[in-house]
């Protein structure tokens, strides 16, 4: 299908609805690619999920902190001619996380293969030779899903089930943890091999074993860390779109899209503006574009309904907070388990109940980067994954105005007792967000935090198409598209969603 659906006079740009890191990398690349690009931007600030909050002095990124595959985002700025250095520097951190339980065992997750092989051998020896054999089939997966496919668009079935033989060779319907207990046996271990689809929001009992490709991507690549912060990263790449010639509107709030004959025609804001286009993309959360921005569009209403009965990623509640002085033990990323792994994520992802036990992500980038803090000072933020809100048993059964700060104290509680000492009598400056503010600031479904989970059944194909089938000039990039959330992903998807753009722009 050729979305340039207007005849006549060529459209004088593309509009992009989202200045996530999907919606910047899109623009970047249309821009770089001579085509007129419009961002237009709800919030204050660009960014996303990585907004920056700024107060009292502390600089909070908001959103994603571990920046694996940085190739990803130099391979923007080269489309654009650009280096990547002249904009922002890149800090490879290790180990790249620290993981601690409840029973004081920490583990340190090296950076490079001879140094977690060490920490596994004191851990638990007889795993070894089996983490080996993790690590290759993470390496073969990591070839196929995602140096294969992760940048390549699913419009059709048949793209589907010529993927299929590979998917299948590598155990695609078996989940991540079943692989990782197939080759280890410790149970912590277990745990630090499978956590990490919760990054993309994806519970490791029920995502596609493709993402065990993390492991071998991490290794690869390293983790990374922006220097200035992730708000940093999104800085320098909207200075890039400028430098190249886009335009980003911020506080811009689309209020629908505008079709005539299911072509698209442009934008509406809520303020009554009218901006014209044959080419929209929306970075938006897939289930607010098609339910609400295209509210008069009937087969868009049936594509909301199918996507609302989807499963959804978790919500998160987190807590940014400022601290005079410094943790000097603490790692930059560190993972603090629970008393249950297995059961504390049924209740997440599928009993949809907000447990009295959780696991946090603990962020501190003062550990590295001295400019997010007043002197003398260290910033931070803590994550515990909880339900979304439209679980339908318990739907509207939390009430987040009192859960939140509860939460909130048990969690401060907890740090308190197992890594930061006297935290409370230190704190100078909190702000919480919880599912209600994902909802209500980013328009995302029942307050998900990473838009549709990474399973089998919602991966490729089976997700939001970055070609829309039924509206001309319509097209997706983020999260909620092919291959899925977390940076890597959504500026992959927006490789995908560019090179459609590309060719129907120059087929018009
Ligand atoms: C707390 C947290 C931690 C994370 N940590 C990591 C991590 O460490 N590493 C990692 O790789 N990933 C991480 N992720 C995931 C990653 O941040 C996201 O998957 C990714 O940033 C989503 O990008 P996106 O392009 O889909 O757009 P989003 O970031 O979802 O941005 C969409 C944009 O669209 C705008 N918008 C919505 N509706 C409208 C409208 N009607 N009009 C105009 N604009 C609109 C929104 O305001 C928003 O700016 C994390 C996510 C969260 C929430």
């Amino acid at each position: 299908m050729n979305s340039s659906a207007q005849s006549g006079s060529k459209t004088s740009r593309a509009i992009i609805i989202g200045s996530g890191f999907g919606g910047l990398a899109l623009a970047i690349r249309l821009q770089a690619a001579g085509i007129p690009t419009l961002i237009l931007e709800a919030r204050g600030k660009p960014g996303g999920r990585a907004y920056v909050y700024e107060q009292d002095g502390f600089r909070f990124d908001a959103g994603p902190t571990v920046l694996t595959a940085p190739q990803v985002i130099d391979d923007l700025f080269s489309a654009g001619g650009k280096n990547r250095e002249d904009y922002i520097q890149f800090e490879a951190l290790s180990p790249f996380y620290r993981l601690l339980w409840q029973d004081g065992t920490q583990f340190d997750y090296a950076g490079n293969e001879a140094e977690l092989e060490a920490a596994i051998a004191a851990f638990s020896p007889d795993d070894i030779e089996g983490y080996r054999r993790f690590r290759k089939y993470s390496q073969d997966v990591f070839k196929e899903g995602y140096e294969k496919l992760a940048h390549v668009p699913f419009l059709d079935i048949w793209s589907m089930v010529r993927a299929a033989p590979n998917l299948v060779k590598l155990e695609s319907y078996r989940s991540v943890y079943s692989i990782v207990a197939r080759f280890i046996k410790d149970e912590k271990l277990r745990q630090v091999f499978s956590y990490h689809t919760l990054l993309v929001g994806g519970n490791p009992f029920s995502t596609s074993a493709i993402y065990a490709l993390i492991h071998a991507l991490e290794l690869k690549w390293g983790v990374h860390f922006p220097r200035g912060g992730t708000g940093a990263l999104v800085a320098a790449l909207v200075k890039l779109f400028q430098d190249l010639g886009g335009e980003l509107r911020l506080n811009a709030n689309v209020d629908e899209i505008l079709t005539e004959d299911a072509t698209v025609t442009g934008v509406k804001l809520k303020d009554g503006e009218i901006i014209s286009s044959c080419y929209v993309a929306s970075n938006a959360d897939v289930v607010h574009t098609y339910k609400h921005l295209l509210r008069e569009h009937p087969p868009a209403q049936s594509a909301a309904r199918k996507l609302e009965r989807s499963d959804h990623s978790m919500s998160l509640f987190l807590i940014y907070f400022g601290v005079k002085g410094k943790y000097t033990d603490l790692a930059h990323h560190t993972i603090l388990f629970g008393p249950r792994y297995k059961e504390l994520l049924t209740d997440i992802f599928d009993r949809g109940v907000l447990a009295d036990d959780f696991s946090l992500y603990l962020h501190s980038p003062s550990v590295t980067d001295d400019s997010l803090a007043p002197p003398g000072h260290s910033t931070h933020y803590v994550l515990a994954p909880v339900p979304h809100m439209g679980h339908h048993k318990n739907k509207g059964s939390v009430d987040w105005n009192i859960a939140g700060p509860q939460l909130q104290e048990r969690i401060l509680t907890s740090l308190e007792e197992r890594c930061m000492p006297d935290l409370r009598k230190k704190i100078v400056t909190t702000r919480i967000f919880s599912p209600p503010n994902f909802e209500q600031q980013l328009n995302a479904w029942q307050g998900s935090a990473f838009s549709l989970q990474p399973t089998l059944t919602q991966s490729a194909w089976f997700r939001v198409h970055n070609r829309d089938r039924n509206i001309h000039g319509l097209y997706f990039v983020g999260a909620g598209t092919h291959p899925g959330a977390g940076i890597p992903g959504v500026v992959n998807s927006a490789r995908a969603t560019a090179g459609l753009m590309q060719e129907d722009w120059s087929n018009e």
